[in-house]
């Protein structure tokens, strides 16, 4: 709710004001210096206290600065004279008294939707800020990496050394790890940056969730030995979903399971329907699960509970499946069973009328 803050001494004037705007904002009334160092939308003052609080307003506005915290001077007519103290600098808009009720709301909707493209702007600046920050901070690794396996490869050949042919394969192997990495990072980006923009156009098609989810476990289980992954699937269970995009979010879902868990564990992928309408898709893994002051977070942009540490990502991945997830009208939480471990459930609207196309 936005917040309004009345710097207003005339007692009636105050009390009306107060009554018109509480309809539709918080209003918070005060006299003094102190009340312009809280958090409020718009200001609303007069005369008086503009005389008395204008080098506070100032410096309000200074500190508020990229972002733009309006303030409304109302006063009499035959006083707007009398108010000269650089008034354009603490001022946004004038209003003289008398004025309808309806002209006044209007101007300070006016002032509040401009603070809200405001605080809008500041966030997105921030976002921006934070997406180069942590993109650079996370392509670092691998980078590195790269150039030193390139190096070392690069020196053996300059001393004549024949490299094994062994070791010419792992290096290989290694570099192309690491510059996977890097290409899911701006992936990652990629698609934060079409969800940020509404540009995520999903292509769906009635699909059988239950083949796509064999498909998908197929394929990790090639590439990911060092885990067991088991899948329970009863027969075609139909939703309409974009089949790329499905398999994103499941892939991202059991690659965190693998993150996440020691080797050797085992995953386990079920697909059901919880009734005729949803399809359900759960991972669950049996690892060390997720602290109960954490839980709220995962799906948060950017949020990682053990950052720093070893185990590469950005804390987009939960962000984009819910996004992703979410477009697609159902919606993705976390469990925690309580013999341990994490299990991610994916509700989707289920097509339960008769297919008219299986992907
Ligand atoms: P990341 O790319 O950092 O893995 P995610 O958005 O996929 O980002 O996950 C957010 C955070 O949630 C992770 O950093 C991790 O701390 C936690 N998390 C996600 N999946 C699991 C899991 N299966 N087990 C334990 N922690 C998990």
């Amino acid at each position: 709710m936005t917040r309004v803050l009345l710097l207003i001494d005339h007692r009636e004037n105050r009390r009306l004001l107060a009554d018109w705007l509480s309809q539709r904002n918080e209003v918070v009334i005060a006299d003094d210096d102190q009340a312009l160092k809280t958090l409020f939308d718009v200001g609303i003052i007069d005369g008086p206290s503009l005389n008395r609080l204008w080098k506070p307003i100032q410096d309000r506005k200074i500190a508020e600065l990229p972002c733009f915290l309006p303030l409304l001077l109302m006063t009499a007519r035959q006083n707007v004279g009398l108010i000269t103290r650089q008034l354009w600098q603490s001022i946004d808009e004038l209003i003289l008294l008398p004025i309808e009720k309806v002209e006044l709301m209007l101007r300070v909707e006016v002032l509040l939707r401009a603070r809200r493209c405001s605080l809008d702007l500041k966030e997105s600046v921030f976002t921006r800020d934070e997406f180069l920050l942590v993109t650079a901070h996370e392509s670092r690794t691998p980078l590195a990496t790269i150039r030193s396996l390139a190096q070392s490869m690069a020196s053996s050949l300059e001393s004549g050394q024949t490299p094994d042919p062994i070791q010419i394969q792992q290096i290989f192997q290694a570099i192309d790890q690491q510059a996977e990495t890097v290409s899911h990072l701006v992936s990652q980006l990629r698609d934060i940056s079409r969800i940020e923009s509404g540009q995520i156009i999903l292509s769906r098609k009635i699909t059988d969730v239950t083949r796509l989810v064999e498909g998908v476990t197929l394929a990790v289980q090639i590439s990911a030995n060092s885990h067991h992954i088991t899948l329970i699937a009863p027969a075609p269970v139909m939703a309409w979903v974009d089949s790329l995009r499905l398999r994103q979010v499941l892939t991202n879902l059991i690659d965190n399971a693998i993150k996440y868990t020691p080797e050797g564990a085992t995953i386990d992928l079920e697909v059901f329907t919880a009734d005729p309408q949803t399809a359900c898709i759960a991972v669950t893994d049996h690892g060390p699960g997720i602290a109960p002051e954490h839980r709220e977070r995962i799906f948060d942009r950017f949020y990682r509970i053990r950052s720093g540490d070893d185990i590469s990502g950005m804390g987009l991945g939960l962000y984009i499946s819910r996004q992703i997830v979410n477009l697609h009208g159902g919606r993705i939480v976390a469990e925690f069973p309580p013999d341990g471990g994490t299990r991610f459930v994916i509700s989707l609207p289920a097509a339960s009328n008769l297919p008219l196309y299986v992907d």
